[in-house]
This record gives structure tokens, sequence and C-alpha cells, in this order.
């Protein structure tokens, strides 16, 4: 039978596919990386990924927490990446792909693995047809807090993850990284420099605070709260003053523990509230099977909302996914079958794996942000569940 896969794998390449499988790697990121808090993170519920975990377990607590800067790091030890080069077109040429880059560069690829995220140029060019990700009606914010430790409630003094319900409609992740304590930040900074208006400048001790937070070694209380758009009509046109208020008021009305509300009220630290729509795929509506030399992974292939942290898990579960498919096939040189017979399977993997994924990410969302007496029982639900906080 003709080859319908020849292709060639430089060293560097074999090298990437094989470092993303070999968990020994990057075994116990907090012990070889020495970051024992972390910056530019995500947050992965996935036990079998706890391997990439990079925060410190808290008596029985599992670490939750990866950092994106550690991984990266270890992922491209030793590899030749050309960064900064965005793709603007791919097309299957004579059994290779072309690579189109937007500085009018080229490269001739034996396979292509689209890692482009949710707004993937290679998707939209492989399925024109199937409809892009949506938003979905809840916003995502997050911001900073320069709670000095022994000022946390003692409810969230985990070095770990602290996810809040409220009574009514809003969930909020209280997540503490403990690290060099910042400069001390007057109460109710924020608030202050957001009555003075949209061009406050801030003195020197926001500006000593806001530096240091730089420092991937400094200690912080990192909020993250899911708010159904509903509650926050308009919210494009926020600034960061209407955005206190609008996180005050939603606490306060949800009757949240009120250390946390003081908390939020006294220690934002200016310049660090940032909010985002959530977008989704459609539940069933998966990215089908395409014959051929380029392949998506991640959001590219499903994009799935961060509640339930499935995002990130699913993402680096396909690179393994593809990876392990590449290394095992005849192509390659591996023990396996041709491509040809290994590409299906691998993307039936992976789309039942995200489908399930996305199906819990958006109950948990629904559920955790429903109001009414049928938001009640749910929220009851997941509070008796570990990991919610019964606030
Ligand atoms: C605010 C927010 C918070 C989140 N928090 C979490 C969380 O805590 N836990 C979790 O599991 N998930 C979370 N997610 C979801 C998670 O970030 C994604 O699921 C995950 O990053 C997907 O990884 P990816 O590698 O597929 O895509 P991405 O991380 O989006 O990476 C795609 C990369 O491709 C590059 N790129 C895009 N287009 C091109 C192009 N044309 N040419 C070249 N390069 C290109 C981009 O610059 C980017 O570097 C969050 C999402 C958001 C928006």
């Amino acid at each position: 039978m003709a080859n319908r896969y020849p292709v060639q794998l430089s060293s560097d390449a074999r090298t990437a596919l094989q470092r993303i499988l070999t968990p020994v790697g990057f075994n116990n990121l907090v012990g070889e990386s020495n970051y024992d808090i972390v910056h530019e993170g995500v947050n992965i519920l996935n036990s079998d990924l706890a391997h990439l975990f990079s925060n410190r377990k808290h008596e029985n607590e599992q670490p939750q927490w990866a950092n994106m800067n550690v991984l990266r790091e270890v992922l491209s030890e030793g590899l030749k990446i050309t960064w900064c080069k965005r793709v603007v077109r791919v097309r299957e040429v004579q059994q290779k792909v072309e690579v189109v880059f937007e500085d009018g560069s080229t490269e001739l690829a034996d396979f292509v693995i689209g890692a482009d995220g949710m707004n993937s140029t290679i998707r939209s060019q492989l399925h024109p047809s199937l409809s892009p990700p949506h938003s979905l009606p809840y916003v995502f914010v997050q911001f900073k807090l320069a709670t000095s430790p022994s000022k946390i409630p003692t409810a969230f003094q985990q070095d770990g993850m602290n996810l809040v319900l409220g009574n009514s409609s809003n969930s909020t992740q209280i997540i503490v990284f403990s690290g060099r304590p910042l400069p001390p930040l007057d109460p109710k900074t924020a608030l202050k420099m957001s009555e003075e208006g949209p061009f406050a400048e801030p003195d020197d001790t926001v500006k000593a605070v806001q530096k240091q937070l730089d420092d991937p070694k400094s200690g912080f209380v990192l909020a993250r709260m899911t708010i159904p758009t509903r509650l926050a009509e308009g919210w494009e046109d926020y600034n960061e003053g209407s955005w206190i208020d609008r996180i005050l008021t939603i606490l306060r009305h949800d009757g949240t523990n009120e250390a946390m509300i003081k908390m939020i009220e006294d220690d934002l630290v200016p310049a660090t509230t940032h909010a985002s729509l959530m977008f989704s795929d459609e539940a069933g509506k998966a990215v089908p099977f395409r014959e051929g030399r380029i392949v998506l992974v991640g959001d590219a292939m499903h994009v799935v909302p961060p509640t339930s942290a499935n995002g990130i898990a699913a993402a680096i579960l396909d690179a393994q996914g593809i990876s392990e498919t590449l290394l095992t096939s005849s192509e390659f040189g591996g023990p396996g079958g041709p491509l040809q017979a290994l590409l299906p399977q691998n993307h039936y993997a992976s789309k039942t794996r995200s489908e399930a994924y996305l199906k819990e990410s958006l109950h948990l969302l629904e559920v955790s942000n429903q109001s009414g007496i049928q938001g009640s029982l749910h929220r009851g639900m997941l509070r008796s569940m570990d990991w919610f906080k019964t606030l």
C-alpha cells in the first residue's frame, strides 16, 4: 500500500514531542524549579496532570495551579523555536503543507499541528463552514489584592484555591500565593483613586506595589469572579471604578463572607482589574475528523470555558495524544500502524475527552451562577463538595 504520509522528523521536533510525553522532564515542578509561588498561572483540576502543578501542597489540599512560564521553559529547553511569526495561511500541496507567515515567508512541512488557540486561523481554513466559538452570558473578572498574609481571613489562608459561591448568582475564586510581601498599600486606595476620576495618577506607594507585582517571587491574593452579564450590563464600558463598585455591590447583595468583601474593598491593587467574556464551543458540535496532514489541538480544536479548569488540561492532553500518535506510527519509525489508521483514533479520543470537559464546564457554570430556588438548591449541592467553601 502506498505510504500516504511520508514524513521526516528533525531531531529537534522529535525531542519536542518526546518531552511532552515524558513526565520525568517536568516532574514535580515545585521541587525542580523552586517556583513556590505562581504567576502567569492557570488552574488545572485534573489529577492526571499533577506532575505539572507548581504550587505547594497545603495540608490535605491538592495543588491545582500550573505556572505557564515554568512549563514553557521546561518544554522548550534546548529547542530551536521561532517566536513572533504569525501564520496567515496553510494549504496542502503535493504531499506537503505550505505554511505562509505574515511577513511573507513560507515553510514546507510534512505535517502541521495547529495549536493557535480559540481564534484559530488554521481551524477557520480547514473548516470554513464550522461556527466559531460563541460568547457565553458571563463575564470573567480577575483582580489582584495586596493583602498581607496576617490579614488574610482564616478561611482563605491555604496556599491553593478557595472557591466561594454567592447566595444568588456569582462564584468567586480566592487564590493565595505566598511570597515576598508587597509594600503596604493604604486601605481603599483603588476606591479613592477611582473617585478622583479615570486619569488619577498613582502615587509612589501604589507604583511600588504595582512594580513588585512584576516580580515572580511576590506574594499576593488573586481573585477571579464569574458574573452573569445580566448583572453587569454595559460592562464593556466599565472603568476600574465601575468594576469595583459592581463587584462590591454583587458580593454584598449575595450575602458573601464579610471578611472577603473587606479584603477586596481595602486591598485591591489599582490597574489590576481585567474583564473578559467567556467563550465556548457548542456541545455536540465538535470539529469533525479531516483527512490530511494538518491536525488541530487545544482551543483550536475545542474551546472549553475556564470553569472546571479544563481548558489547559484538554490542550495538554491533546498535545500528549498527538505526540504519542506521531512517535508510535510506522512513518516516524515507531511500532504502531500508519498515520492514516492512527489519526482518526487520536481525533476520536480528543473529541470524546473535550466533549466531556465541555459539558462539565458548562454545567458547573450554569448551576453556580443560577438565581432563584433552583440556584439555591444547586449551590447547596455544590457546597457539599470538598472544594467549595460554605461561606
Ligand atoms: C481569562 C481566562 C482565564 C482562563 N483560566 C483558565 C484556567 O484557570 N484553567 C484552565 O484550564 N483554562 C483556563 N482558561 C482557558 C485556557 O486559557 C485555554 O483553554 C488554553 O490556553 C488553550 O491552550 P491552547 O494552547 O490551545 O491555546 P492558547 O493558550 O490560546 O495558545 C494559542 C497560541 O497560538 C498563538 N497564535 C494564535 N494565532 C496564531 C497565528 N495565526 N500564528 C501564530 N501563532 C498564533 C497565540 O499567540 C497563542 O500563543 C482561561 C481562559 C481565559 C480567557
